[in-house]
């Protein structure tokens, strides 16, 4: 499974974007805009890939040097324009990797993509700075704005872009299609629907990892005893994913997953709704000494370890910061 066939739901825009390459009339900017796990990210970036791909039709092949690059992340013309305070988008941060950037013209593709994720984060004085790019962008540079939230954009952002809505795709119908496109077990299904937020790609890589069980208690394992582990002996156990063909990154997720789990028990003493059913004693013991910062703290280092290892920062440092700031947050 491949392309966009990996996206369910958001029918209307896929035809929406498919057409547009169909046509030649793609757009110059686009606000995909959709709350968080909506599959913003996934969206943008099949039609990156197919804006890309060397067979030059509305569908990526996943399978051409231009796709393979773009899967890993490694294509010279998709870029991801980085930041690096959490909460905004700094001007400097838009003008090095976008605006000044764009003149440059793309090293092997028709097109040069930008995605800028968590777009609403831009200062108004990076927005301003966006605006001129906006307003006259060279011929082949196609700038993807990735929001929760379109009403943080200047009018005048708005207005020159198409805005695509996204709505949620609900796990349920994820979790229907992994029990009857690959068979496993209703319990595993909800895992994986949920872990992959939207991204049916995802929850398919995830349940037909080698031994889905085996990542899944290594995972367990982990968030259940890190604050006896030493750091070394919790990179081991990373590493060890690796052999089940998982990447780390979504391994991450795994244990972000169990961290939503737990915030959620932990603010509403639900438990049906828990997808780890059977870690509800784990879950409810360390909900009982972790604060609600806590576990904010963890879920969003979680993410920035992500975003470091996409960003190809030293993997032991990136796991170490990791660890000891989870570490730190496992108690009252
Ligand atoms: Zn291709």
């Amino acid at each position: 499974m491949s392309g966009w066939d990996e996206v369910i739901g958001h029918k209307q825009i896929v035809d929406h974007l498919k057409k547009a390459i169909e046509t030649g009339k793609v757009g110059h900017s686009y606000i995909f805009s959709g709350e968080k796990g909506s599959g913003k990210l996934m969206l943008a970036n099949t039609f990156a890939r197919a804006l890309q791909c060397t067979e030059e039709t509305s569908r990526p092949c996943d399978v051409c040097a231009n796709c393979r690059r773009a899967l890993d992340r490694n294509h010279p013309d998709i870029k991801y324009v980085m930041h690096k305070k959490p909460a905004s988008i700094s001007v400097d941060e838009i003008r090095e990797q976008l605006v000044e950037d764009v003149d440059i013209r793309p090293y092997s593709s028709q097109y040069k993509v930008y995605i800028v994720q968590e777009a609403e984060k831009m200062t108004p004085q990076a927005q301003n700075a966006l605006l001129k790019t906006l307003e006259e962008p060279p011929e082949y540079v196609v700038i993807l704005l990735l929001t929760s939230n379109e009403q943080y954009f200047l009018e005048t952002i708005r207005s020159r872009c198409v805005l695509l809505s996204l709505k949620m795709v609900p796990d349920e119908q994820i979790k229907a299609y992994l029990m009857e496109e690959i068979h496993i077990p209703d319990y595993e299904a909800g895992i994986c629907a949920a872990y992959a937020q939207g991204n049916v790609g995802k929850a398919l890589r995830l349940a037909s990892a080698e031994d889905f069980i085996r990542v899944k208690d290594s995972a367990m394992r982990l968030v259940k005893n890190i604050s006896r582990m030493e750091i070394p002996e919790i990179i081991d156990v990373v590493r060890e994913v690796q052999e089940f063909r998982v990447s780390v990154p979504d391994f991450l997720d795994l244990l972000a997953l169990w961290y939503r789990d737990m915030i959620y028990f932990k603010a509403t003493r639900d438990p049906s709704r828990v997808v780890f059913q059977d870690q509800l004693r784990s879950i409810s013991e360390t909900a009982k000494i972790c604060s609600y910062e806590g576990v904010e703290e963890i879920l969003k280092a979680l993410e920035t370890a992500r975003e470091r290892l996409a960003a190809n920062v030293n993997f032991d440092l990136t796991m170490e910061l990791l660890f000891l700031l989870i570490k730190e947050n496992m108690h009252d």
